[in-house]
């Protein structure tokens, strides 16, 4: 390897660019992000322990490592924790908010806020939508 060698031929100095589902090193890379299908957040839910788990495909229980079975979540629940992001992230404009939301019969998911505020803790939340693949949630009136 050259000394003098330009970067980009080290492979360093350039982020790499990938979409979630894009593929690396020929490999397909699964979207991780929970997805709404109508009125629910779409998940799994141990058999064993009943751990809520809001992704699909995996393979077993994070917690127990017992068997996965299907499960729908309600789109209501509290905010853990919110914060605005006062920076462009990829493809989002700053100012944007996100908070933690624990549904309240599921399990704790990401989501971007449709304001960009801060929401108090415990504050109740609900999923309206998806933005950008990411879920969309506002203050429930
Ligand atoms: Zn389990």
């Amino acid at each position: 390897m050259a000394a003098d060698a330009p970067s980009s031929e080290l492979g360093v100095g350039r982020p790499t660019k990938r979409r979630p589902g894009s593929a690396v090193g020929g490999l397909p890379v699964a979207d991780s992000r929970p997805v709404l299908d109508g009125d629910a957040v779409l998940g799994l839910r141990c058999t064993v322990c009943r751990y809520p788990v809001a992704q699909t495909g995996i393979p077993w229980c994070p917690s127990c490592y017992g068997p996965l079975e299907p499960a729908r979540f309600d789109t209501g629940g509290t905010a853990f924790s919110s914060t605005v992001a006062r920076i462009p992230v990829g493809t989002r404009k700053a100012p944007f908010a996100l908070a933690y939301l624990d549904l309240d019969d599921g399990p704790r998911v990401l989501v971007h806020l449709a304001e960009p505020e801060v929401v108090p803790l415990g504050a109740r939340l609900r999923i309206t939508g998806m933005d950008e693949g990411d879920l969309l949630a506002e203050v429930a009136s």
